[in-house]
């Protein structure tokens, strides 16, 4: 772990956790009755960031190729599922109890002291499985153990055949998924950044096997310049290629994508190799054949698997991190999330200049026009220095006021979050200027 970055406030965490919670992104669950154990609850504009992010990812992996299909698979799922990829037996982590405190931790994160009381006296580490069990059904029996999913990507391998048949896709092409997973995890910490309720973004990529090589080096490229191009700074972010010892019992190869986060770097996400292994487990343990054959070349082959898996939740966060700024604007200290317009909950505030009736139906009108392009706010309290700057603290790229003038002359002004400068751009125009600068 390296030292957080000096140009970052030291309090970084605290500043965003705070933010989130003032201002509706992130509210701990179950607050009114004292919490509920590290889970959370995405208030009005944490929902949208949160959207905003699964969007950019599915826009980059599956709108903008012709060789990504989408699926949405149960979170409830069968053992049979769990059996076969290997998780019943490997999706441990090592546990171990202070005898001293009695607090319990993952023994690879901590070294040999307890992080709470600084006890050396540890239980040997044990294998503690992560899955979240459950009964499908009234009756709680061994034949009706059912699993939450630990993770989406097995979701793509056991409906491999159904869409390789449907989509009439072939390798190399993928199968992408968004959605929420469930590890019980031991400790949970660092806000959302480990949860026990999370959603991931993964794709499993498809491809024949001597092709898998050059494949993982490719993704490799593609999803570091995702994160790049939606505003993390280059030195925030970098590839790790795990050793050897390091690798997942199904991995040829992995490499992770790692934020500085607050605590040192660590991972956005995991791009593996994780060559036959899932299509040749799951075709051993259910007996169907999950290979593809190439009508063209007469061969038939298991296709080899390159996973980008990157958690949503996990990545807001880093975009949160990224974003957060404090300067000054005419005099005055303010802080400002300096969000990608694609990523920011709102990209338009509409703020008429005086709650006076007179400005009313105009700047609803200027509300209306802009709806339909993208999320709006719509603001009509306190001065307007002071809505500037509450826009500014959850990012909106631009404030539209509507002022006196506007009744005169069909103008508004368009404020820029980040130069603070103001444009006056005709009613008529307005929908287009916004259009250009948000896309
Ligand atoms: P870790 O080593 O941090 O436990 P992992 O390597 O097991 O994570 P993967 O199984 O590769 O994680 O999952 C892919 C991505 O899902 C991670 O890179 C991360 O962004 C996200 N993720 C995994 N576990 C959690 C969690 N408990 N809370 C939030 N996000 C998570």
């Amino acid at each position: 772990m390296t030292e957080a970055s000096a140009d970052r406030p030291a309090d970084l965490l605290e500043k965003i956790v705070n933010l989130c919670k003032r201002r509706g992104f992130v509210f701990p669950s179950a607050e009114i009755y004292g919490g509920f154990r590290s889970t959370y609850d995405y208030g009005p504009l944490g929902v949208l960031l949160l959207r905003n992010v699964k969007d950019a990812w599915w826009r980059a992996m599956v709108q903008l190729r012709d060789d990504v299909v989408g699926l949405d698979a149960a979170l409830l799922s069968s053992p049979k599922i769990w059996a076969a990829s290997g998780h019943l037996e490997n999706f441990t982590d090592p546990l171990v109890d202070c005898r001293s405190c009695h607090e319990r931790w993952r023994a690879d994160k901590i070294g040999d002291r307890c992080p709470n009381c600084g006890s050396t006296d540890l239980t040997e580490p044990r294998s503690f499985n992560l899955m979240f069990k459950t009964h499908a059904g009234p009756v709680e029996e061994d034949a009706t153990v059912a699993y939450l999913r630990p993770e989406t990507a097995q979701g793509m391998f056991v409906n491999f055949a159904g869409v390789l048949q449907t989509s009439r896709k072939k390798p190399p092409f993928g199968i992408a998924q968004v959605g929420k997973s469930f590890r019980n995890e031991i400790t949970p910490q660092n806000f959302v950044f480990r949860t026990r309720e999370f959603e991931q973004m993964e794709m499993e990529y498809f491809v024949p096997p001597g092709e898998a090589d050059a494949w993982f080096s490719y993704w490799l490229e593609e999803r570091f310049r995702w994160y790049r191009d939606l505003g993390i700074p280059e030195e925030r972010l970098r590839l790790r290629h795990h050793q050897a010892d390091e690798l997942s019992h199904y991995s040829a190869a992995t490499a992770d994508v790692e934020f500085l986060f607050p605590w040192g770097w660590d991972e956005l996400e995991g791009i593996a190799n994780r060559t036959d292994f899932d299509l040749s487990a799951h075709a051993a343990a259910s007996g169907e054949k999950l290979e593809y054959f190439d009508q063209a070349t007469g061969e038939r082959y298991t296709p080899h698997v390159i996973e980008p898996a990157a958690g949503a939740t996990r990545t807001m966060m880093a975009f949160l991190l990224s974003a957060y700024d404090e300067d000054e604007v005419g005099g005055e200290p303010r802080s400002v999330l300096r969000l990608d317009p694609r990523l920011a909950p709102y990209q338009v505030a509409v703020l008429p200049l005086s709650k006076k009736d007179t400005l009313e139906p105009l700047a609803r009108r200027v509300l209306g026009l802009l709806q339909p392009l993208c999320m709006c706010d719509y603001d009509v309290t306190q001065s307007i220095g002071k809505r500037y700057r509450r826009q500014d603290e959850v990012g909106t790229p631009y404030c539209v006021t509507v002022d006196f003038d506007s009744l005169e002359d069909g103008a508004v002004t368009v404020r820029d979050r980040d130069s603070t400068d103001q444009t006056r751009v005709p009613i008529a125009g307005l929908v287009d200027h916004i259009a250009a600068r948000i896309a």
